[in-house]
């Protein structure tokens, strides 16, 4: 494969002109849209007149006269869309963690009579920590049950409140088929929870056609809602009569304005809000939203199969007997929207590449992980990627002493 062949790929991309509407620094190649999400143009300016029109000179009045009160609602309505849930079943606040905490909260009331939650070993930290805590929390014999994928479904008892999956997994890409597997939680009489962190706008969903009970995701990954934008849950309509929050705040209440000392529950999904909403990020967040709206969800996943599937097979053309080894499933319809290798010095690696422009990241302890972004990222770039790759290996440039450090965030 030549770089040419590349250039002809972006030449013909029906996507191409998305990328327009990103501010991607010049000279970067970034491939990490799933951990941050790339600043759409329209972020600064939306935030900004958010900032000096509606806060500045509309004050407090600003909750009625520029639709404050309604804002969350509407994002959550649009990433309902996105993420093929039905209309008024999602809702958008807070972070993934806490949604987490919400939802299996609220599963473990559901099935009272069952006291476990099951999940993946290999499951992204915090919803492992998040159920864990409830757990000790509850402590009435509350357990997190952990078990390799091959081991799930004979891990859902007769004692399993839920079933909580990362839909895409954050290290190695793969992907849960997930309508069957929510079928064998069910058949199981657990409830089903998927966490969407690395799926929501990077690949096709249908929460609705999945019969999930439960989801959550993040606003800031492959929405582009900036970081630490506001998370968004799911609640299946067939629940929203049964279910009780364990976080009754005010704005979740039927009447908020009211102002009566009881709670009374809002009625669906309204019931899932807990507090005032940081309206500047949520601002920025529907800007992201729109954008992924705009794009066509078919035309994204089929440039994602294929950037994915072609950088794999440049890294390996680029970089043989290198030592990388391949961590993501090469069958499509096991893959996310990203690429992982193993490798033992795949810190020192990523952060020589991160001194060329070229970021993606590292996850622990040997991963260097590559995200593809179908609206911005561009196959020349994937090239000049696996080239630069090449470079730092045959140079030695990773072993530089200044490619050791581990900073906080990596
Ligand atoms: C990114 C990610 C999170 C992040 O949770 P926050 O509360 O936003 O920090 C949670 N779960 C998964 C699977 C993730 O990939």
């Amino acid at each position: 494969m030549s770089r040419a062949d590349l250039e002809a790929l972006d030449a013909a991309d029906p996507l191409a002109s998305f990328r327009d509407l990103f501010a991607l620094p010049e000279g970067v190649i970034y491939l990490d849209g799933n951990s941050l999400g790339a600043l759409p143009r329209a972020t600064a300016p939306r935030v900004a007149e958010v900032v000096a029109r509606e806060w500045g000179d509309g004050l407090i009045r600003s909750w009625n006269d520029a639709g404050w009160i309604d804002m969350a609602a509407r994002v959550a309505a649009k990433i309902a869309r996105i993420v093929g849930a039905a209309p008024g079943t999602v809702a958008v606040g807070d972070s993934t963690s806490v949604n987490l905490f919400k939802l299996l909260a609220a599963g473990l009331r559901l099935r009272p009579e069952r006291r476990v939650i099951v999940s993946e070993r290999a499951n992204f930290p915090t919803d492992l920590y998040v159920a864990d805590g409830l757990a000790a929390l509850l402590a009435q014999n509350h357990e997190l049950r952990l078990v390799e994928p091959e081991g799930i479904a004979d891990a859902l008892g007769s004692d399993v409140a839920v079933l909580m999956l990362t839909h895409v997994n954050y290290r190695t890409g793969a992907m849960h088929d997930m309508a069957p597997m929510t079928r064998a939680a069910h058949e199981a009489g657990a409830l089903m929870l998927w966490d969407l962190a690395h799926s929501a706008g990077a690949v096709p969903l249908d929460l609705a056609a999945a019969d999930a009970d439960f989801a959550v995701g993040c606003g800031y990954k492959f929405l582009n809602g900036g970081p630490g934008a506001p998370a968004f849950l799911h609640v299946a309509a067939r629940l929203h009569d049964a279910i009780r929050f364990p976080i009754t705040g005010w704005l979740g209440h039927a009447d908020p304005f009211a102002f009566e000392p009881a709670y009374r529950r809002a009625a669906g999904i309204a019931a899932a809000t807990i507090g005032t909403p940081s309206i500047l990020a949520l601002a920025a967040l529907e800007i992201g939203v729109d954008i992924a709206l705009q794009a066509p969800m078919a035309g994204i996943r089929e440039k994602s199969l294929r950037q994915t599937a072609l950088f794999a097979t440049l890294v390996a053309e680029q970089c043989p007997d290198m030592g990388f080894h391949l961590v993501t499933p090469a069958a499509p319809v096991s893959r996310g929207s990203q690429i992982s290798f193993a490798h033992p010095h795949a810190h020192a690696i990523m952060q020589a590449l991160i001194a060329r422009k070229i970021i993606g990241d590292f996850r622990a302890p040997d991963i260097l992980r590559f995200g593809i972004t179908p609206l911005y990222t561009r196959y020349a770039e994937l090239w000049d990627a696996a080239r630069a790759l090449r470079e730092v290996m045959l140079s030695d440039e990773w072993r530089q002493d200044r490619f050791r450090l581990r900073r906080k965030v990596t």
